[in-house]
């Protein structure tokens, strides 16, 4: 991997790509990956953690003053001299440190080598995944209940994440979405003191994260029957995420993917109200590569795990989404949320 570009050591610095690499869960460490070993740098604070998890034949170093400093010390000894560095998980001013420190070190920014590893998963993480899911499709099945006017958002989204504590998982893989009214129309929208009311959509968009591995699904509600232009919405956006899901495979382009769904919801007339992707990568990390949007040429591979989630939103009317968390596999795509798919009238 990391011989094509000349590159004799990679530094590793996303805590994700450190935890995939070597099993280390904690947040402060740096990997040193050669052609022949792979070291972790940890301070006192990560010792022993370190030496509980790390598995894979990663040797572990203790850094007794600066990271830096140890670093440098290392890659003296290896006789090596040039260093790639993840550029996207680097502060500026982490780089100006290093870079002093290994002035006499070539230093080369990479993007994505272990991101594009991670995104194939194997049998283990998508059983972890699955048990993410799994325990979403729970929270969600028991928060149904709540729901009525007068609860407010935040009440929900509380009340959610303590049920994902309560089924398993370790937290939230983001913020959980709780979106009623107007307010459903912010694709990422934060929940409020706003109290439910009749007539409302709402939007859920939940994520657990279960030994490490996240899951993401939303569904939407309504109180009340729904008017005939929100069912007719909610109906585009479902006909756009079925057809997308029918055609996933191994092969197909992620910007193909994303055409799909987002021609049919342009030829109604609300392409200017689909204005994200279709979808991402989910793993470690509840937004990962690949991203499911126009102009990706990535291609989806079996064992890639990530959402289907168009969307349309109107300012003041409100918006819809419905997202499924689904895995590719030789046998085809399996839909990992099992939550019902139908508006759901309260
Ligand atoms: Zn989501
Ligand atoms: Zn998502």
């Amino acid at each position: 991997m990391i011989s094509k570009r000349g590159i004799e050591a990679l530094l590793i610095l996303n805590p994700q790509n450190i935890r995939y690499l070597s099993n280390f869960s904690g947040s402060v460490a740096l990997m040193l990956v050669t052609m022949k070993d792979s070291l972790l740098l940890v301070d006192f604070c990560y010792l022993e953690q370190a030496r509980h998890e790390v598995k894979g034949g990663s040797d572990i170093k203790l850094v007794e003053s600066n990271f830096f400093d140890e670093l440098r010390l290392t890659l003296d000894g290896l006789n090596l001299k040039r260093v790639g560095f993840e550029s996207e998980h680097l502060t500026y001013d982490k780089y100006v440190n290093l870079y002093e420190n290994l002035k006499d070190f070539k230093l080369m920014p990479t993007r994505g080598f272990v991101e594009i590893l991670r995104s194939i998963k194997d049998k283990e993480e998508i059983e972890k995944i699955s048990k993410a899911a799994h325990i979403s499709d729970q929270v969600f099945k028991e928060v149904f209940g709540l729901i009525k006017p007068g609860i407010a958002e935040v009440e929900i989204a509380t009340e959610i994440e303590y049920l994902m504590r309560k089924f398993g998982a370790e937290k939230a893989s983001f913020e959980t979405i709780v979106a009623s009214g107007s307010n459903s129309a912010m694709p990422h929208a934060r929940p409020t003191e706003r109290k439910l009311k009749k007539g409302d959509l709402v939007k859920i968009d939940l994520g657990a994260v279960y030994k490490g591995y996240c899951s993401d699904m939303t569904r939407m509600i309504v109180l009340g029957q729904p008017d005939r232009e929100k069912q007719k919405i909610y109906n585009l956006v479902l006909s756009a995420q079925e057809a997308a899901l029918s055609e996933a495979r191994s092969g197909i382009s992620c910007g193909e993917l994303d055409g799909i769904a987002r021609k049919i919801i342009a030829d109604e007339g609300y392409s200017d109200n689909f204005g994200h992707n279709l979808g991402h990568g989910v793993g470690l990390e509840a937004h990962e590569y690949p991203t499911l949007g126009p102009n990706c040429d990535d291609l989806l591979k079996n064992g890639m795990v990530f959402t289907v989630e168009p969307g349309i939103y109107f300012k003041d009317f409100g918006g819809v989404r419905i997202e499924d968390l689904v895995v590719l596999q030789d046998d085809g795509l399996e839909v990992l949320t099992k939550s019902p798919k139908e508006l759901m009238v309260l």
